[in-house]
């Protein structure tokens, strides 16, 4: 069966659905996005998602195409269309068809946004074998643009991040400039020393992780400590424990940093405790 798709207000199986190749997005990368997961039918912190995409889109000067509502719904009829009980649904909204190449932005009144949803199902969300295991990364320098806080489609260069880990048979990269982790090519990035959490503060250096507000409130229920800062890698080679985040990977923990295995060099118990509460609590608030 072939998956059913949004595009610009209509539900359409994947093969019959197109955008303009004067799409600004495909020319430009003059687009946002948000990834929201789905577990048992249900999404993970969808409003959390849809105030960054006001805000991604804000910080671009694009309006929003759709409230929140009515997105919602969207995502729900994708749900029921493709039949998705694990998995992620991707909103990706770009500043339209001006009809000809230019660097200068359309006219809003006349180039409507392209708007398009999609599903991907994940039968491995929660039951993540990467996850049990941990995962391996490796540092790259952060040469990506300094608006790290929008969240656009320009993902290059953490693409090519991914590749230079798979070809070290690393699960991903961790990114550091001046000296300091930054965050992985798609998740933010913590330490754990002595039970305190170390993650960078938010800036316009880092995504602000959806699943990062979650996991620190969390931990902050749970009694543990938390301290917004950067780190090195070399703090990070000598802590106990490391992990990520992601709407995608939940809590992931990372078991060597550049060929350091940390701590016995399997995931660590705070990381695995905070999978389990973030699912846990997730499975109870999903909408
Ligand atoms: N940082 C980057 C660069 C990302 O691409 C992502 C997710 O795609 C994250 C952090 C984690 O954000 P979230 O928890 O909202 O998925």
């Amino acid at each position: 069966m072939s998956r059913i798709v949004y595009v610009n207000g209509e539900y359409l199986p994947e093969e019959e659905a197109t955008v303009s190749i004067f799409d600004r997005g495909f020319l430009m990368a003059d687009g946002v996005y948000e990834v929201t997961s789905v577990i048992g039918g249900k999404l993970v912190d969808f409003d959390g998602h849809d105030a960054r995409l006001t805000r991604s889109l804000k910080e671009l000067d694009m309006a929003r195409p759709l409230d929140r509502d009515a997105l919602l719904d969207i995502h729900r009829a994708l749900l029921a269309k493709n039949a998705i009980d694990n998995g992620l649904v991707y909103v990706q909204i770009t500043r339209g068809n001006p009809g000809d190449r230019s660097f200068l932005f359309p006219d809003p009144e006349t180039t409507p946004n392209t708007v398009v949803l999609f599903t991907q199902t994940m039968p491995e969300l929660v039951d993540n074998p990467t996850a049990a295991a941990g995962i391996k990364v490796i540092s790259l320098p952060d040469w990506r643009w300094h608006r790290r806080d929008i969240k656009t489609v320009q993902l290059l260069y953490p693409s090519m991040g991914k590749m230079a880990a798979k070809a070290a048979g690393a699960g991903d990269a961790w990114f550091v400039e001046d000296g300091k982790v930054t965050e992985g090519t798609s998740n933010n990035a913590y330490i754990v020393k002595g039970g305190r959490i170390i993650t960078r503060e938010l800036s316009h250096d880092i995504l602000h992780g959806i699943t990062r507000a979650a996991v620190l409130r969390y931990a902050a229920e749970a009694q543990m400590e938390v301290e917004e800062r950067a780190f090195t890698i070399a703090e990070a080679q000598a802590a106990d424990e490391a992990f990520v985040t992601s709407a995608s990977t939940f809590v992931t923990p990372v078991i060597e940093i550049d060929g350091v295995a940390l701590g016995a060099g399997t995931p660590g118990p705070v990381a695995r405790r905070l999978r389990e509460i973030y699912i846990e609590e997730s499975l109870k608030a999903a909408i």
